[in-house]
């Protein structure tokens, strides 16, 4: 039976987030010029209490989004650039909290000790962890954002092998263990395809910490969960272990997740989280590892190739107001998720992070523009552009 803990409940309404200092010379935010938090977003560190106000966004997809940028490699997907360049991922926490996130999410997917042992780093796992949450929170408590501290699937999982699932056991425990050292807000826990290891990540949050716990699963193709139940009834039993919020991260696209967050959604008590891929998922290629691209011979997609099947902001924006009609409050996008995405998904929900002041303004436009001083003979051309 898994230990409930008392969730810290203390509001903090009154408190408000230092502005962000302006740079010296004027120019552009950098690392150590923090953008303003969302001011809708309010700046208390309970998950709870935001969600009881509206909708709370989480940006995911660091992995994937520093894969494009240059600094990690697709294939093992451990974020070695906490180390090599720990610059570049407080300025991609910045650039998503710039766009409307309001959780800093520690970049500890894939730092656990079973993927290190993968790549042959073992002994960097705690320094790696410590670092990683080290600079999330600096960025969270400049920006006024939730820290969030993060586990994940542990790839060796297997519910008939005792000594593997103790072995995953204390994986979780470590992680927490470091997330509360660093003093996390509160846990997410994610892209779980087995709903057992999901349960262990859980234990470990409930046993070890004393903060809220969001718990997303992940669907593959295969439309269960690896241990037979289906996605519904494993939020069902993660919300009775006393999960604070549960829900679908990664895997599948807004159209393809949409169907299991509204089975959900009527399912539970507690609030639900919704964060896709923004990818154009298909019934009979339901998950982003499925697709395939007529272009290349029908070769799969995953990873490297799936840039012909990003969704575009509207379809991030129409996926907010859909879910969020619906009653699921925490928001997200996961791998393949650009700033661009955040903050279509942000705007669909009535905010106007930072990054809104460039959203597109076609009024001025060389040929489309409607301003005074677009010619008549450029808009003549319009056609033939
Ligand atoms: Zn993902």
């Amino acid at each position: 039976m898994v230990k409930k803990t008392k969730a810290k409940t203390k509001h903090t309404r009154t408190k408000r987030a230092r502005p962000a200092r302006s740079t010296a010379r004027g120019g552009a935010p950098t690392a150590r010029t923090a953008p303003p938090a969302a001011a809708a977003s309010g700046t208390e560190r309970d998950l709870k209490a935001r969600l009881a106000r509206g909708p709370v966004i989480c940006a995911e997809g660091y992995v994937f989004e520093l894969e494009r940028r240059g600094y990690l490699q697709a294939g093992a997907f451990v974020p070695e650039v906490i180390f090599e360049h720990p610059e570049v991922v407080e300025q991609l926490h910045l650039d998503f909290v710039h766009a409307g996130s309001d959780v800093t999410q520690a970049l500890t997917y894939y730092v656990h000790r079973e993927k290190l042992r993968v790549i042959g780093r073992e002994k960097d796992l705690a320094p790696m962890n410590r670092a990683a949450l080290r600079i999330a929170k600096s960025v969270a408590r400049r920006t006024g954002t939730l820290f969030a501290g993060d586990l994940c699937n542990t790839n060796i999982y297997d519910p008939g092998d005792p000594a593997a699932v103790r072995e995953v056991a204390r994986i979780f425990a470590e992680q927490v263990g470091w997330a509360v050292e660093a003093g996390v807000d509160f846990f997410i826990a994610e892209t779980f395809s087995w709903a057992g290891e999901a349960l262990l990540a859980l234990e470990a949050i409930k046993r070890y910490s004393k903060v809220p716990a969001v718990v997303t699963l992940a669907v593959h193709k295969d439309p269960d969960m690896r241990d037979g139940l289906s996605p519904v009834e494993a939020c069902v039993r993660l919300e009775a272990a006393g999960a604070d919020v549960v829900g679908l991260n990664c895997h599948r696209g807004p159209s393809t997740i949409m169907p299991f967050l509204k089975e959900i959604r009527a399912a539970v008590r507690c609030h639900v989280a919704g964060l896709p891929v923004p990818y154009r998922t298909t019934p009979e290629q339901p998950s982003f590892v499925s697709l395939t691209d007529p272009c290349c011979g029908n070769a799969r997609a995953f990873p490297v190739g799936l840039d012909p099947f990003v969704c575009t902001r509207d379809e991030i924006a129409q996926f907010g107001r859909e879910a969020y009609a619906l009653g699921v409050r925490y928001l997200g996008v996961c791998c393949g998720a650009g700033p661009h995405h955040i903050r279509a998904l942000a705007e669909s929900l009535g905010r106007h992070p930072p990054a809104s002041k460039y959203s597109v303004d076609m009024s001025k436009h060389a040929f489309f523009g409607t301003h005074e001083r677009i010619k008549q003979i450029q808009r003549d051309y319009r056609p033939k552009l």
